[in-house]
């Protein structure tokens, strides 16, 4: 079980979907709706740091997994 999980900021992120490619988790973190990246299940993160690593914009940071997000409303 993660204690950090990733939060996006959607205003830097332009919904590449780089992250959703590149997380090794199962189920898979993210979700991208909406030309967004959308964090569906934090539980599942295992803080590999490479969505952090991968993103071309800098939108993905590690935090306590209470912070984490945005999900889809
Ligand atoms: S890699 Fe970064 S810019 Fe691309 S969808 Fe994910 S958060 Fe958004
Ligand atoms: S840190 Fe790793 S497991 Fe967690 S969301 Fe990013 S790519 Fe997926």
């Amino acid at each position: 079980m993660a204690k950090r999980a990733p939060k996006v900021d959607h205003e830097k992120c332009i919904g590449c979907a780089v992250c959703y490619s590149v997380c090794p988790a199962s189920p898979n973190v993210y979700e991208i709706k909406d030309g967004k990246s959308w964090v569906v299940h934090p539980e599942a993160c295992t803080e590999c740091e490479s969505c952090v690593q991968s993103c071309p914009v800098q939108a993905i940071t590690l935090v306590d997994i209470s912070e984490a997000g945005p999900k889809p409303s």
